[in-house]
């Protein structure tokens, strides 16, 4: 083959990458694009983009290729760009939202008339949504069925990065957007960032992760979610280094959920928008108190910690993100969407498979087996933040309350200023 371009979405690496690694070992040249969609969301996400845009072009150089950017509409920039070279083929990873698999149609439909050989590769997950199924059904509803599976299959070999990428000659690589937001953390976008970070984490903290996971102040997990969204590190290669650490099992276990959503997502499109088990009626269309959460004013110490993290760093703990999602929708009882939109637009990893398959699974109509648990705030608090550093950290108003009081304010005398009481009542959040 001549030429092939490879249109990059969520895949944003040189390691592990199928349809990069194909594309070199096919083609004389190669053309890595990237379309600047304008109208990404989220002030976190557009930063972090461009650092991992940054970071894909100096790879691409090093191996004698480049990073080749347009803006616009992806499907009519790849096409209008296979024309100009000519080129013969268009490949991409194969992604799984209603919204990315419309503009797979899209494609395949534009290189048919063209006359384009169009393919799609995996690498957005460990195992392609869609390949295990149970008997008598188009998808895992339930986690542990499908973690057995998932466990029992064999995965992908991880690919080495091409030692070379040749663009064809002529070609204008365009300029990659400037990072215009200030970074958030210490989450720097990019795949070396990304690869750096797991090697330190599995060799320093993986082993504790079965224990300390759910300690909020703790800074315990990989924090690779939004690594992980981008495509900065594959999942199959997260997946294999850390397996050959010992604890590795309940880290591993984490990315089979992440697939395990990726499959939901796939079967059933409308996570987004439908109860994917329509099990709740009589929602609270309550605004005040929707803000109050978003803006992390709810006077309940850790559901505000939580919310303010997100704030500050673009990412929110695992254990966090449940009790928010639960104080929401199931102490509040204002709909899953309003929670999944507001994390959608601040979330660095927020994807459409993790975040709204994980807001059904918190208010009970999705896949959890238990759609009834409601999580306890204050439990919860003296569970995985017992001296409160967590909440300290997070809701500076409160950092000179004494450990006893720091999850329960409103018992502080006189109360804390500019710091409101709780929007439900106190006494109904110990049962
Ligand atoms: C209401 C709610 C919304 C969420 N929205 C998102 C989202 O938009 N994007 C997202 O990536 N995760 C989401 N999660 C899942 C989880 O909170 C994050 O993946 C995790 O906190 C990321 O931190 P980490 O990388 O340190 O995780 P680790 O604990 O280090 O786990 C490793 C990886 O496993 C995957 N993972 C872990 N837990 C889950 C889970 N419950 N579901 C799916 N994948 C998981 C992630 O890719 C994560 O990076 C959400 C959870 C809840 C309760």
């Amino acid at each position: 083959m001549e030429t092939v371009i490879v249109l990059l979405n969520r895949d944003l690496r040189v390691h592990d990458h199928p349809a990069l690694a194909e594309a070199c070992s096919r083609a004389r040249a190669v053309v890595p694009l990237f379309v600047v969609d304008l109208a990404i969301r989220g002030r976190h996400r557009a930063g972090f983009l461009a650092e991992a845009l940054d970071d894909l072009r100096s790879s691409l150089r090093d191996r004698g290729g480049d990073l080749v950017v347009r803006y616009g509409d992806p499907v009519a920039e790849a096409v209008r760009l296979a024309g100009e070279l000519p080129a013969e083929a268009i490949w991409a990873s194969a992604d799984v939202s209603a919204f990315a698999r419309r503009r797979e149609r899209r494609l395949a439909e534009a290189c048919a008339v063209r006359r384009l050989d169009f393919r799609l590769f995996p690498g957005l997950t460990i195992v392609p949504p869609g390949e295990l199924m149970p008997i008598g059904g188009d998808h895992y509803r339930v986690f542990t069925p499908y973690w057995r599976a998932w466990s029992a299959t064999r995965h992908r070999p991880v690919l080495e990065a091409p030692s070379l990428v040749t663009l064809p000659e002529g070609i204008d690589p365009g300029t990659p957007p400037v990072p215009t937001s200030p970074p958030y953390g210490d989450l720097r976008g990019g795949e070396t960032v990304a690869r750096r970070r797991l090697e330190l984490w599995t060799k320093l903290c993986l082993a504790d992760y079965a224990e300390g996971h759910d300690a909020l102040a703790e800074d315990q997990t990989s924090m690779l979610s939004p690594y992980l969204r981008f495509g900065c590190v594959s999942p199959s290669e997260v997946a294999a280094r850390a397996g050959d650490h010992p604890g590795a099992e309940d880290f591993v276990r984490q990315l089979c959920w992440r697939d395990f959503f990726y499959q939901v997502a796939l079967a059933f499109p409308d996570l987004p928008r439908r109860d994917y088990r329509p099990r709740r009626t009589g929602w609270n269309d309550d605004e005040d108190a929707a803000e109050a959460w978003r803006q992390g004013m709810t006077g309940v110490p850790i559901v505000d910690a939580g919310m303010r993290q997100l704030q500050a760093l673009g990412w929110m703990h695992n254990r966090a993100r449940m009790i928010v999602g639960s104080f929401l929708t199931k102490r509040l009882n204002i709909h899953w969407r309003v929670g999944g939109e507001h994390f959608a637009e601040l979330l660095l990893d927020g994807d459409i498979p993790s975040n709204w398959g994980n807001w059904q699974w918190v208010a009970g109509t999705g896949n959890d087996t238990r759609p009834n648990r409601v999580l306890n705030p204050l439990r919860q608090a003296r569970r995985f933040d017992a001296d409160g550093t967590y909440v300290r950290r997070y809701v500076p108003e409160l950092a000179a309350l004494p450990a006893p009081l720091i999850h329960e304010p409103w018992r502080a005398s006189p109360p804390v200023p500019g710091y409101p009481a709780p929007l439900v009542p106190y006494w109904t959040m110990d049962r």
